[in-house]
């Protein structure tokens, strides 16, 4: 479908793979079409950007939904939060738990997700598939063959009944292994480990005098950053030795930053790592001020040195994405910190949290936008038509007013979930207007065009 062409006027124009230019952005069929001084508006809708920053679209790399409610329901809502963020595609975890009673083939599901995402979606998607069997090792090559090159696999969680009730299954090291020699053989593909060693976890549960009583502290304690750190090297090193691309999700410690840029030095395969906002503006001190399990997320919040250690590694670049890990969940299922469930929305409040937070830090804006768009489009074969600013790119922006300072409250967010752990904080930018494709869907507060999102394969490059 064609879409009227639109000229953004005067905009800053935050380009990950350049610099901020003042200019004037023009959107043809979906696509952008020209960069420069004074383009001619002639035909156009006008955006009137002046004193505000145009970044791609943010691509968020990492986001479960159907975790907690039914999918087509999260897919909805969620999603339509997504877009009141400033996110224009978001990488959502397939899990085949959550589609079929047993761990079948993803090509048994692939064609009914796609089609279930493309009837709701108001962004663009595309997905990770979280692997579990012999089976679903054996099929990479296929699956990348299909456009889905990047693969999950969940290092904790083994034999976690709660877990799996989420679709979530936790791998041994033989099926990890064996599904890193596959990727390592196919261009383009890229392993996505949740780093954690559970077995250590439990070891630290058990000196847990009275779970009902433990304080989220308490809690927080049991997955200590070793667990993550041990996790980390063990897989850092089955990259060296498959030549499989790693990427580790929601990494929250200085000690596994610290391993990563040890094994960057060595590895001869790349190392990629995310964390999340709720590493990056929370610390476990923080969380456990709150009530129940409100800020419970696994791994959880670390020590505030590790948050400034974080920070590091976004300014220096050791730090490539940034996703929200977005759960929605009811409130009451977090009630108590011992039982209550593991996630929280996050999609919205991930760009005005990140960039307001990296601006105060004196964080380059074109870093920001590395981080939160270019950088998941180039790791997850998107590029060049998302996350970039260049001419023929999807015309997918985020125009955000960074003179806008605005204090977050469940209250106004679209999350199905009616609560944040960031309930009272100061977001430094406002997401003033979302394009897809060159459609406005959001601005300033209201949705104005739902369900235009689009299901997006990858060809590995
Ligand atoms: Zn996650």
């Amino acid at each position: 479908m064609a879409q009227a062409p639109w000229l953004i006027r005067s905009g800053t124009l935050v380009n990950p793979e350049g610099g901020e230019v003042i200019a004037d952005l023009r959107v043809d069929d979906g696509r952008i079409a020209a960069v420069g001084a004074a383009l001619p508006a002639d035909g156009c809708q006008v955006y009137d950007a002046r004193g505000k920053h145009v970044f791609p679209g943010f691509i968020d790399p990492h986001v479960h939904l159907g975790n907690y409610r039914p999918f087509g329901d999260d897919c909805v809502s969620e999603t339509i939060a997504a877009a009141a963020g400033g996110i224009t595609t978001i990488v959502q975890f397939l899990k085949v738990l959550q589609c079929r009673p047993t761990q079948a083939s993803y090509h048994e599901i692939l064609d009914e997700a796609i089609a279930s995402f493309a009837a709701r979606t108001s962004v663009d998607v595309t997905f990770h598939l979280a692997l579990s069997t012999y089976e679903h090792m054996g099929e990479i090559p296929s699956y990348v063959e299909r456009g889905l090159t990047s693969f999950k696999f969940y290092l904790g969680y083994k034999g976690n009944e709660a877990a799996l009730r989420r679709g979530t299954v936790g791998v041994p090291d033989d099926l990890v292994y064996a599904g890193f020699q596959e990727i390592g053989r196919a261009p383009g593909a890229v392993a996505l480990v949740h780093a954690e060693n559970d077995e250590l976890v439990r070891c630290f549960e058990r000196a847990v005098a009275d779970p009902e009583r433990a304080s989220f502290l308490e809690w927080a304690n049991t997955r200590p950053a070793l667990a993550e750190e041990e996790a980390v090297r063990r897989v850092c090193l089955f990259g060296m030795a498959t030549g499989a691309p790693v990427y580790i999700v929601h990494l929250t410690s200085k000690e596994a930053l610290a391993a990563v840029r040890e094994f960057r030095h060595v590895s001869p395969a790349p190392i990629y790592v995310e964390t999340c906002p709720h590493y990056l503006v929370l610390d476990k001190h923080q969380a456990n001020g709150l009530p129940g399990a409100t800020a419970k997320v696994i791994p959880p919040p670390r020590d505030p040195e590790s948050r400034e250690a974080l920070w590091g590694g976004i300014a220096s670049g050791a730090v490539d994405t940034v996703g929200s890990d977005h759960c929605a969940i009811e409130l009451a299922r977090k009630a108590h910190v011992w039982n209550g469930l593991p996630g929280f929305p996050g999609m919205e409040t991930l760009a005005p949290l990140v960039v307001g937070e990296a601006r105060r830090r004196g964080v380059p804006l074109p870093r920001v936008a590395a981080v939160l768009a270019y950088n998941a489009a180039r790791i997850f074969g998107l590029l060049p038509r998302k996350g970039t600013l260049r001419i023929g790119a999807d015309a997918d922006l985020a125009i955000l007013d960074l003179s806008r300072e605005w204090t977050i409250r469940a209250a106004a967010l679209y999350s199905s979930s009616h609560f944040t752990p960031y309930e009272g904080l100061r977001a430094g930018a406002y997401v003033d207007a979302t394009f897809l494709r060159g459609q406005l869907i959001w601005r300033d507060g209201q949705v104005l065009a739902p369900r235009q999102g689009q299901v997006v394969l990858r060809h590995p490059s």
